[in-house]
């Protein structure tokens, strides 16, 4: 059956209509194109009607179009599809691909009829693609802070070559292995899966200890997030690293320094009295000894008036390595006062305070200090109070501890006062 229902007219607005070029060359002239080809180089159609094709083609491409069409003329076999540059009326070079037949007419002429795809949006697209991905690569390969990227099981899938910088691995190293196995310890992974948690998806700044290739601890600050495919599927993990190991370092000099007392470089009052506070919280909480000493150089004004300050100061230090030399690593030191030092003893119960209280007292009267051309001899007096009962305060044993400290004064110093919590009153060093 004829299949009649498309006239000449008709199919001539199809061809129009099109996206693509159509047109069709006979002995080298163009005999038919469409609107799109016409407005695709920039000629009227009349401009374009039998004029040899070779006219609208770039010249530097013109060789291998000739090539292929004479061969398809002469029948053998050339790619059907491939792709070249046309020459707009404004000189400029199209991109296009074309599809291309040949039809053979009865009395043996061979037309040639083909389709042209403009390419020019789909080259700058992929130009812009290939622009941006030379800038992302660029960005990652260049900033000194490392951008990773894990999968759902939390084996690197990316890794910025900063990390050499900061990890001492090269990104290759890395990739393919658990982001676990750089961690100090699971815990710091866990505050990073946490903070992810909890922000729902987006963590907030994170600092958390890795380990360099070499063995040393390398802190970070991340913003962890997770990833997302185009379907809202969590499909991993990751974020931005920075190196702030040199931070943390000074962090932690200052905050050791906020709590040292310059002079002795015992802890300072403030320091003593926080953690005197923890210490007692826990030793309440697990009904466990505490004991607290505070001790009073005895007549120290009179070494500062007879030997002057200098003196003073050399044998508050000399003092304070005597605690430091006599006490367990577990014990608090602090100067609590110009020449007052307190002492807390975890897990120490009332005759091992008192025996420590003694020791300190005995090694401070048996030493001296050479100053200038003089030995200088001096005495402590010390209060010993402990933890006795459930509601007892940090400001309460300190108060204890001074009464009994305020007895040992008032005996004549050079000696040892215990605060009996049953009797509420002071009572001397059984030894
Ligand atoms: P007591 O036996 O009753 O404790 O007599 P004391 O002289 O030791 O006590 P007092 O409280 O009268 O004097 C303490 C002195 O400690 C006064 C102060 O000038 C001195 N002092 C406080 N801090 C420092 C310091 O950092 N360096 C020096 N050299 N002296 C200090
Ligand atoms: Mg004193
Ligand atoms: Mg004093």
């Amino acid at each position: 059956m004829q299949n009649s229902g498309l006239t000449l007219t008709k199919l001539t607005t199809l061809l129009n209509q099109l996206h693509d070029g159509v047109f069709s060359v006979e002995d080298g002239l163009i005999v038919y194109a469409n609107e799109t080809l016409s407005m695709l180089v920039g000629y009227r159609l009349d401009e374009i009607l039998q004029q040899p094709f070779t006219r609208f083609i770039f010249p530097a491409d013109l060789e291998k179009v000739v090539r292929y069409y004479q061969a398809r003329m002469q029948g053998e076999d050339v790619p059907n599809e491939y792709e070249f540059r046309m020459l707009s009326k404004q000189g400029i070079a199209i991109d296009i691909r074309v599809t291309v037949g040949v039809s053979v007419a009865e009395d043996g002429l061979r037309t040639s009829i083909g389709t042209i795809k403009d390419l020019r949006e789909t080259k700058r697209t992929m130009r812009d693609l290939a622009n941006s991905q030379r800038d992302i690569e660029s960005i990652l390969n260049n900033m000194p802070d490392v951008f990773y990227r894990t999968d759902l099981q939390g084996f690197i899938t990316l890794m910025s070559p900063s990390c050499k910088e900061v990890l001492g691995y090269e990104a290759d190293e890395m990739i393919g292995r658990p982001l676990a196995n750089f961690y100090c310890t699971p815990d710091e992974r866990e505050k990073i899966v946490t903070a992810i948690q909890e922000g729902q998806g987006k963590s907030r700044q994170v600092e958390a200890c890795l380990i360099h290739k070499d063995g040393s601890k390398v802190w970070i600050s991340t913003n962890a997030y997770t990833r997302l495919d185009e379907h809202g599927q969590t499909i991993g993990v990751e974020g931005i690293a920075r190196n702030i190991t040199e931070r943390k370092a000074m962090e932690d000099k200052l905050t050791t320094l906020a709590r040292i007392d310059d002079l002795t470089q015992v802890h300072n009052r403030r320091y003593f009295y926080e953690e005197a506070e923890k210490q007692l919280m826990l030793a309440q909480r697990y009904q466990r000894p505490m004991a607290l000493l505070m001790l009073d150089l005895d007549h120290f004004k009179q070494v500062n008036d007879t030997h002057g300050h200098r003196a003073g100061d050399d044998l508050l230090i000399h003092f304070a390595q005597i605690c430091r030399s006599t006490i367990r690593e577990t014990d608090i030191i602090g100067r609590t006062g110009g020449e007052e030092f307190a002492i807390l003893l975890p897990e120490t119960g009332l005759d091992a305070a008192s025996l420590l209280a003694e020791r300190i007292r005995s090694n401070v009267e048996s030493s001296s200090l050479a100053f200038n051309h003089a030995i200088l001899t001096y005495t402590v007096s010390v209060g010993v109070a402990v933890r006795d009962t459930e509601d007892m305060n940090i400001e309460k044993m300190l108060s204890q501890a001074d009464k009994a400290l305020y007895a040992a004064k008032k005996a004549g110093r050079n000696c040892v006062r215990i605060y009996d919590a049953e009797k509420s009153e002071v009572k001397l060093l059984q030894t």
